[in-house]
């Protein structure tokens, strides 16, 4: 048996022994009585009876051995600033602004709501929370009004801590506006605001609700703030699912069983070692940048990177499409997290900007988020050559379900696979409508994982455990199962492939086809940069997919000719490789494709608008005006 299939079993097998062992990689105040109560199911409690504390483990524990090394190195070229701390400089900052919330009111239990850029105040706010045991609740900066307000509605801050504004592009969003709209709309009103000022957009003050950082936090210049030793079970933050599907959910996450998850993870999946630098292009306001920018690298002793700007802009704020990987060179990056969607961005760039810099430093880049179409997974491996390693999860997992451990094992990737299932997860592929086990190869059904989920899983919906249940848990008649609500399949050699969401399939004169596969099918052409395949209502065959194609070349979509020339070798891409049926209705030509703020396609959205419905809710809609393009596109 490899290395990796024997530490696997020992997880399933022997799971309290397993993760008894993984728990040595944190600092505990009281070592886990019980690791492992599933007593409850399908809620799960790790390390009941320990106690610890999330930002102890993230600076404190390193000030003795690596005080003076880089912890957070904060580059933005939105203001062309860059900044490193130290994890002794960290430790003085993070108390500072807990001592500022602890002057606003905050203790243990209290709701801290964080809506800000990438700037390492928002970092100090989240340790900070971390170390009082205040369960802080990031929104994604620059969320509008309406959002921000029903977040607000849904956490109960005491204490909104936000900024004047953000910057995308060199174009200043001011935030301070938003918020107090937001606060207007709200039922729920916060004590107190805390506000950075970046001195990007002027911010109106409201007389004993608003308190600038800067002042509070020259206040508490010495603050020493203990940790607040917290139980294993209690509650470390809530963050809400993209809404790439519906309503977001309020995935609320546990202390113990999380520090012990990405500790783990760290080095087991990413191996990230102490000293070194980890840089994840992600945001705070989503999953990766809690555990892969903030949490998991401190935990682990490497100075994370935090950046703020697009990936094809210099410090000079003049367009670079090798920034990252200038950053790489000059902080010898080890190890480096995106998304696909980031990669297609740098696609259109010129290749010869991944030979340009020393890359030596980097050992893998991570991606993770949507699929990895094998074109981009390909180009960004042979630009690099360092292995580009997929992985699958989710916000309500917390750290990657399906990867390769290389810090187990050096394990083959395959292309178009995230990989086997981590350890700790029973991830099964079941029968859609039967719920029976499919084991055998390359048979397709719902991707799920059975209880006990392993630590740093989602505890539950944030004060609704009855949606958590009836969300996740009930999908599959008969059976206690967590539904993915995405489609897989697993090959002979046990690694798994997405096939799309579950709400992502059509049907075509009754046979069922995923949009994934079709969209595979297409962004194999040469010509094709992205695409989205929709299904639409069709009076004749129930549905038929459409195409939206983003053309390499924007001019080729332009010329009519040349369109409809393209359009009809896509086409029969398609037909040759999956069939007939399969082959969009339409292929239409758009400069951009409608996505969430974290880059994921809202093919929901384009649905509605082909069948002509309302888009719904589309408060996480990156670019609008990329709607518009399909509405006119279906016009055209
Ligand atoms: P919502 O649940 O609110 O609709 P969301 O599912 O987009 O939003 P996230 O938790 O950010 O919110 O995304 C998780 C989903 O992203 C997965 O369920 C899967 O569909 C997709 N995904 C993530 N990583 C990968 C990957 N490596 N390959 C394929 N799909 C992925
Ligand atoms: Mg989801």
């Amino acid at each position: 048996m490899s290395r990796y299939a024997d530490f696997y079993r020992r997880s399933i097998e022997a799971p309290e022994a397993f993760w008894a062992e993984q728990a040595q990689l944190i600092d505990w105040q009281t070592p886990p009585q019980q690791i492992l109560d599933a007593g409850n199911p399908p809620f799960v409690r790790w390390f009941a009876g320990g106690t610890t504390n999330l930002c102890h483990n993230a600076v404190d524990r390193h000030l003795a051995a690596r005080g003076d090394q880089p912890a957070l190195i904060a580059i933005s070229t939105e203001t062309g600033t860059e900044r490193s701390y130290s994890f002794k400089e960290l430790h003085a900052e993070v108390q500072r602004v807990a001592a500022s919330l602890m002057e606003l009111g905050v203790g243990k239990g209290d709701r801290v709501l964080i809506y800000m850029p990438m700037i390492p105040e928002a970092a100090f706010a989240m340790l900070a929370c971390a170390r009082l045991g205040a369960i802080h609740c990031v929104v994604f900066g620059g969320f509008a009004s309406g959002s921000l307000a029903s977040r607000i509605d849904d956490a109960t801050p005491k204490v909104v801590v936000s900024a004047d504004a953000g910057s995308r592009g060199g174009k200043v969003l001011a935030y301070k506006p938003l918020l107090d709209e937001a606060i207007r709309q709200s039922s729920h009103k916060p004590e107190a605001v805390l506000l950075a000022d970046r001195g990007l957009a002027p911010m109106a003050l409201t007389e004993g609700r608003d308190h600038l950082m800067a002042a509070l936090v020259q206040k508490h210049r010495d603050a020493h703030v203990p940790c607040t030793w917290l139980d294993a079970t209690d509650i470390s933050y809530t963050i809400y699912t993209s809404g790439t599907t519906g309503r977001p959910k309020g995935v609320q996450r546990d202390t113990g069983g999380y520090a012990v998850a990405l500790a783990a993870s760290m080095k087991h999946i990413f191996d990230g070692r102490a000293g070194e630098t980890y840089f994840s292009t992600s945001d705070i306001g989503w999953v990766v940048g809690h555990s892969y920018i903030v949490y998991g690298p401190l935990i682990a002793g490497m100075a994370t990177l935090m950046y703020e700007g697009l990936p094809t802009q210099g410090m000079d704020r003049q367009p670079d499409g090798g920034i990252w990987w200038r950053l790489v060179e000059k902080y010898k990056v080890t190890v480096m997290f995106s998304a696909p969607t980031a990669v297609r961005v740098l696609k259109k760039q010129d290749a010869a900007l991944l030979k340009k810099y020393d890359l030596s430093s980097l050992r893998a880049l991570f991606l993770a988020g949507e699929p990895l179409d094998e074109p981009t997974a390909r180009w960004i491996s042979e630009g690099l050559g360092v292995p580009i390693i997929d992985n699958y999860w989710q916000t309500e997992s917390g750290w990657p379900i399906l990867t390769v451990a290389n810090g187990v094992e050096q394990t083959r990737s395959k292309f178009g696979s995230p990989g086997v299932p981590m350890y700790g997860y029973k991830v099964k592929i079941l029968h859609e409508s039967t719920g029976e086990e499919l084991s055998g190869a390359n048979e397709k059904g719902v991707v799920v994982i059975e209880g006990p989920t392993p630590p740093g899983f989602m505890q539950t919906v944030w004060k609704d455990d009855e949606r958590f249940v009836d969300t996740y848990w009930k999908t599959v008649p008969g059976k206690l199962v967590y539904s993915t609500f995405d489609w897989g399949i697993r090959d002979e050699d046990g690694y798994f492939y997405i096939l799309g969401r579950t709400d992502d399939v059509i049907n075509v004169a009754g046979h069922r086809l995923g949009t994934r596969e079709i969209e595979e099918a297409i962004s194999g052409h040469a010509k094709v940069a992205e695409v989205a395949v929709v299904g639409v209502a069709d009076a004749l065959k129930g549905q038929v997919a459409m195409a939206f194609v983003v053309p390499k070349d924007a001019a080729a979509a332009s010329d009519e000719k040349t369109a409809l020339l393209l359009e009809g070798e896509i086409m029969k891409q398609v037909a040759d490789q999956l069939g007939a049926l399969a082959r969009p209705a339409r292929v239409r030509f758009v400069s951009a494709l409608p996505k969430t703020r974290s880059g994921k396609l809202l093919r929901r959205a384009i649905q509605a608008v082909c069948e002509e419905r309302d888009p719904g809710d589309l408060t996480t809609i990156e670019d609008p005006g990329a709607l518009q393009q399909i509405r006119q596109s279906l016009s055209a």
